[in-house]
């Protein structure tokens, strides 16, 4: 990050130390985007060795003494400047990640990056296998692991505020509980009166036939269209869909590619491009510095789902595109228009697999997964009665039983990487996104205009001005209120929801 050194020489010193210590972090990273996009297998042992030792040293070198002397050196050259100064900021989360990192005992990191680096292949195996008691053990680590950290970190109520608060800084376990209930009590009356309407929506084209090479070039036509620059983007293949940035010159993303069902392809690229576009959108003043990273995993899973589902699954964006799209697949969706895709993307399914679900009962997956987490922490269920347990509160839930592991317990990477108190940050990045969404519109009658005309040009360009280029400046909550005036709540979600789906299926939600 920039800082001018003639003013702020101690300011200076702890961003350019920063900077090296950016450097290395990006350098680590692409060691694992290259192990999930291009490594092939016998790559495993050594690169588990490899991470291990980049995670190491780069621990070492955050938690050491000179770096907390260089953070309390800029505090006390900045004191009495306001809190949104962006060096005051610059301080306040380094110090965040120091004090984070310096709770973690050496053993500690290497055993974190040793269960990572077997469960994930473990993963990998068990998945495609259907086989869950192979993947038994490494879970039954990563939950001893995730105890543990919140031990380390320590907790005022809740061990499960520990690790929440890693992603979402400032959020509580009963203030996260306290949205999702208020979320159930309205989603799951609106699914029930879409499926007792025995209104059908009929989805079978997007599992017809899509040669993959051809996904391919017309997911790359997408990304540019919406945004997304390729000069500094890269677009690679994925068993988990993710994105990952080295700095904003180079913020990629990863597809999957189902021959036979082109929603994966689809959704998970302007889905993947709306986090990779955020961090693009970065102050480059901010750039070899943490500030130039997303707010949060639950602001920066806003700026995706805001892609994916606000843009991406609108009735404009179709309208607009659909000729492309037919032409690009002429044998699969010849005999469809644009309100027939339109309704066959928004198709509330009752899919068991939290990606590929629909916008109405996603946040009910990952209402699923914060229980389950939060008793695995708790010791209130064992990993052997994981599978299980998964299985009933999808019954109970989204009213399906999923027919494999493959398909129920063991569809997520999360559980490998291997950090509890994610899952939560996707539901809230549905709210947050619902309520930047209202207050661009709002702000700007062009944004639901140019969405109507199939381009989020407009919204994208507020949300640079309003959460993009701002980067890590502001904690989540308070980013939330500057945008939209109001703190986070349901309301807005629930409007948008309330109003897609009447749209969607005809009726009066
Ligand atoms: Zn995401």
């Amino acid at each position: 990050m920039k800082i001018d050194a003639a003013a702020l020489p101690r300011t200076a010193a702890l961003a350019e130390r920063l900077a090296e210590l950016h450097d290395i972090a990006c350098a680590a990273g692409l060691l694992g985007w290259d192990r999930e996009a291009n490594m092939p297998p016998g790559g495993q042992e050594g690169r588990i060795a490899q991470m291990g030792t980049m995670s190491r040293l780069l621990h070492r070198m955050t938690t050491d003494d000179a770096v907390g002397a260089l953070i309390e050196d800029a505090a006390t050259e900045l004191a009495g400047r306001p809190a949104d100064d962006p060096a005051v900021a610059l301080v306040r989360v380094t110090r965040r990640h120091y004090d984070d990192a310096r709770c973690l005992p050496d053993d500690f990191v290497r055993r974190r990056a040793d269960v990572s680096g077997r469960a994930h292949p473990a993963w990998v195996k068990a998945r495609a296998e259907d086989d869950f008691g192979a993947f038994a053990p490494h879970l039954e680590a990563v939950v001893d692991l995730n105890r543990e950290l919140a031990e380390l970190y320590g907790y005022a109520d809740d061990p499960y505020d520990a690790v929440l608060d890693r992603f979402e800084e400032g959020a509580t376990t009963a203030e996260v509980r306290g949205l999702f209930d208020a979320l159930q009590a309205t989603l799951v009356p609106i699914a029930a009166a879409i499926r007792e309407s025995g209104r059908a929506i009929d989805d079978r084209m997007l599992h017809r036939h899509y040669p993959v090479p051809d996904q391919q070039a017309y997911a790359r036509e997408l990304a540019q269209s919406v945004g997304y620059d390729l000069e500094r983007g890269h677009i690679g293949t994925a068993v988990h869909p993710f994105a990952a940035s080295f700095g904003r010159g180079d913020c990629r993303i990863t597809t999957r590619w189902y021959p036979d069902f082109v929603g994966a392809s689809l959704f998970g690229t302007l889905h993947e491009c709306g986090h990779a576009m955020y961090e693009q959108g970065t102050d480059p003043a901010y750039a070899r510095g943490p500030l130039g990273r997303g707010a949060s995993s639950g602001v920066h899973e806003s700026q995706s789902r805001l892609m994916e589902n606000i843009v991406g699954r609108s009735r404009g964006f179709w309208e607009a595109r659909f000729g492309g799209l037919q032409a690009a697949f002429p044998a699969a969706l010849g005999d469809t228009d644009a309100d027939g895709f339109y309704r066959a993307v928004n198709k509330v399914s009752g899919t068991p697999i939290r990606v590929e679900s629909d916008e109405l009962t996603y946040n009910l997956h990952i209402v699923l997964r914060f229980e389950l987490e939060q008793a695995l922490l708790a010791g209130d269920l064992a990993v052997r009665d994981l599978a299980g347990a998964w299985n009933d509160r999808m019954a109970a839930l989204l009213g399906i039983v999923p027919p494999s592991n493959r398909e129920g317990v063991l569809q997520d990477v999360h559980w490998t990487r291997p950090s509890f108190g994610y899952f939560p940050t996707y539901a809230l990045g549905n709210l947050i996104a619902a309520q930047l969404y209202e207050a661009a519109v709002a702000a700007d009658p062009t944004v639901a205009t140019d969405l109507q005309a199939g381009s989020p040009a407009a919204l994208w360009s507020w949300l640079g001005e309003h959460v993009h280029q701002h980067g890590k400046r502001f904690k989540p909550a308070e980013l939330v209120e500057r945008a939209t005036g109001s703190p986070l709540s349901v309301d807005a979600f629930v409007r948008y929801a309330r109003a897609k789906f009447s749209d969607v299926y005809d009726l009066e939600l």
